[in-house]
C-alpha cells in the first residue's frame, strides 16, 4: 500500500487526493490542513438566506474540462448560469458599459473607451501604430500596466485594464505580466514581431480579436461562467467525500524532512506517523517555500520570489432590491477619488438562483496588492466604506434598503502575484521539484489562479506523483 502526504486541503490538495484515489483505491492518503475546515480560497458561508460563496463565486465555463469534471463529481444538475446582466465600470465619477472588444480592457482603437477617456488619450490610442515600433523579442515578457501605459497613456491603464485584472488578480496591472495574465496578447506580440511585421499594441490587439470566432447569429451562447447551486461547498465536500482520504484538520505542518525510508511531517498537530512515500504540497508560494527548504533547496529559493496580494470581501443582504442597478457589477477605476472599493458584485442579480432568494445580495471587494490598509480595519469600518461606497456610486440605499446579514472575509496573501517574472520563476520551480524523488508541488501560484488551471495542475500533479517508482 502506497503511502501519501498532501499538505493544504484547498482545491488543490483535495483535487489531488480525489485523482489519486481514482487510480489507487487502497492508497493510503493523508490531507494536513492547517484551518479547521477545508476548502481554502473556495468558502461557502451559511447565510441565512442560504448559502453564498466569500471567497471564488464561479469558473470560467469556457473551459469545458472543469465543467466535465464537476460532471463526473455528479454536480451536473447543480451548475448553474449567470443572468447575462452586464458589468458598469465605475470612472470618472460616472459608471459606462464596460467597452466591447479588446483584451482585458485594452482597446484596438480608441472608439470603445471613447467615454472613458479624454480627448488627448483617445486620439493617442488612434496613433500608436504610427509611434515607433515596440521592440519586443518572441518569448519576452513585460508588465501589462507598463506596456499600456507607455503606448496608450496611464488613464486606459487605471480607468480600464487594472479595473478588469484587479478583479481577478487583486493587482494593478504593473504588478502583472502579459504573458501570464493576458496570454492570447503575448502571443500576437510574438506573432507580430516573428512574421517581421511592426510591433505595435493596436496591431496585437487586432489581431487578438481577428481571431476570435464569430458566433452563428441563431446559436445560443455559450454562458462564459458558471457556478454551483449550493456555492463552492458542493466541490470541496464532494472531494473530499469521494476521495476517501485522512483529512487532518487544525494540523500546520512546519517542516518536511526526507530520510530514506520517505517524507516525513513536522509541525503542531500533525502527529509523527509512519513515514510517507510520496509528498505533494499544495500551500501558497511562501508557506511552500519554507516547506521545501530542506528537501529541495533550489525550488525553495526559487519559489521566494513570489509575492502575495491581500483583499478582503464583504458579503451583505438586504431585505429589498429597488433602486440597485440591473447589472451584475461594478468594477471601480483605480484613479477614483474618495471611493475605497475596487468591485461589487450584485450577485442577486448576476445569478437568478440567488435573485430567486428575493431581497438584494451584494459583494464588495477591496484591497490590491500593495494597498491592503483596509484589509486589517475593524467590520464595522469596511460595512461603512462598503455601504457608502455603493451608494456613491449607484444611489443605493443599502442602510434604508435593510441590511439584514453581513459577513466579512478576509483573504490575506490570498491570491499569488502573476508578475512578469512569475512564469519563469515557476519553471525554476519545477526543475528543482523535479530532481527531487516522490515529491510534487501545485495550487494557485503554478498554473494559474482560476479554478480549472488549478484543478488542471492538481490533476496532472497527482498523475506525475503516482507515477513515480
Ligand atoms: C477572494 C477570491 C475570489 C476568487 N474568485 C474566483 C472565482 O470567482 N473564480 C475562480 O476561478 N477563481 C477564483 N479565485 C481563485 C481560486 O479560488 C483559488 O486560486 C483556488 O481556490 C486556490 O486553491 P489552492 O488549493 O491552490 O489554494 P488554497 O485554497 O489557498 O489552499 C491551500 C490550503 O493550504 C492550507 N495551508 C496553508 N499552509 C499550511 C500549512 N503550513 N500546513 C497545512 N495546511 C496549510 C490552507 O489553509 C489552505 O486550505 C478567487 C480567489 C480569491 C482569494
Amino acid at each position: 500500500m502506497t503511502r501519501y502526504a498532501i499538505i493544504g486541503a484547498g482545491l488543490a490538495g483535495l483535487t489531488a487526493a480525489w485523482e489519486i484515489r481514482q487510480s489507487d483505491p487502497d492508497a493510503l492518503i493523508d490531507v494536513f490542513e492547517a484551518e479547521d475546515r477545508i476548502g481554502g480560497k473556495l468558502h461557502t458561508v451559511p447565510f441565512d438566506s442560504g448559502p453564498t460563496d466569500m471567497g471564488a463565486e464561479a469558473y470560467l465555463a469556457l473551459r469545458s474540462d472543469a465543467t466535465d469534471f464537476f460532471t463526473g463529481l455528479g454536480l451536473g444538475d447543480d451548475l448553474v448560469s449567470p443572468s447575462g446582466a452586464r458589468s458598469l465600470v465605475y470612472s470618472g465619477g460616472e459608471l459606462h458599459p464596460l467597452p466591447g472588444g479588446g483584451v482585458m480592457g485594452i482597446p484596438a482603437s480608441s472608439a470603445p473607451v471613447r467615454d472613458l477617456v479624454s480627448a488627448e488619450t483617445a486620439a493617442r490610442i488612434d496613433a500608436e501604430g504610427e509611434a515607433p515600433a515596440i521592440d519586443w523579442e518572441v518569448g519576452q515578457d513585460a508588465s501589462v500596466g507598463t506596456l499600456v501605459t507607455e503606448r496608450y497613456g496611464a488613464e486606459v491603464t487605471d480607468h480600464l485594464v487594472s479595473a478588469l485584472l484587479g478583479g481577478v488578480y487583486s493587482c494593478a496591472a504593473e504588478d502583472l505580466g502579459i504573458r501570464a495574465t493576458v496570454p492570447q496578447l503575448a502571443a500576437a506580440l510574438d506573432e507580430l514581431a516573428e512574421s517581421g511585421q511592426k510591433v505595435t499594441l493596436s496591431a496585437a490587439v487586432q489581431l487578438c480579436e481577428s481571431r476570435r470566432t464569430p458566433r452563428d447569429p441563431g446559436s445560443t451562447p455559450t454562458p462564459v461562467f458558471a457556478a454551483f447551486r449550493h456555492g463552492y461547498a458542493q466541490v470541496y465536500e464532494a472531494l473530499a467525500e469521494q476521495a476517501q482520504a485522512d483529512i487532518h484538520l487544525d494540523a500546520f505542518v512546519a517542516g518536511i524532512a526526507r530520510d530514506l525510508r520517505g517524507y516525513h511531517l513536522k509541525g503542531p498537530g500533525v502527529s509523527p506517523e509512519a513515514p510517507y512515500d510520496r509528498l505533494l504540497v499544495t500551500t501558497p508560494a511562501p508557506t511552500t517555500a519554507v516547506l521545501l527548504r530542506e528537501v529541495a533547496p533550489e525550488a525553495s529559493a526559487a519559489l521566494r520570489a513570489v509575492q502575495l496580494a491581500s483583499s478582503v470581501v464583504v458579503g451583505m443582504k438586504f431585505d429589498s432590491a429597488a433602486g440597485l442597478p440591473d447589472n451584475s457589477g461594478i468594477l471601480v477605476a483605480v484613479d477614483e477619488p474618495g471611493v475605497r472599493a475596487k468591485a461589487f458584485t450584485f450577485s442577486s442579480k448576476k445569478w437568478p438562483h440567488l435573485g430567486a432568494r428575493g431581497g438584494a445580495l451584494v459583494r464588495a471587494s477591496f484591497g490590491r496588492f500593495g494597498d491592503d490598509a483596509l484589509v486589517r480595519a475593524e467590520e464595522d469600518v469596511l460595512v461603512d466604506a462598503a455601504l457608502d461606497d455603493l451608494e456613491h456610486i449607484t444611489g443605493f440605499d443599502g442602510r434604508a434598503a435593510g441590511l439584514s446579514e453581513i459577513y466579512v472575509q478576509r483573504w490575506f496573501g490570498g491570491l499569488p502575484r502573476y508578475d512578469e517574472t512569475h512564469l519563469a520563476t515557476v519553471a525554476a520551480v519545477r526543475e528543482g521539484v523535479a530532481g527531487v524523488p516522490s515529491l510534487e508541488v501545485a495550487g494557485a501560484w503554478a498554473g494559474g489562479v482560476g479554478v480549472p488551471a488549478v484543478i488542471d495542475d492538481a490533476r496532472a500533479a497527482a498523475a506525475r506523483l503516482m507515477q513515480v517508482g
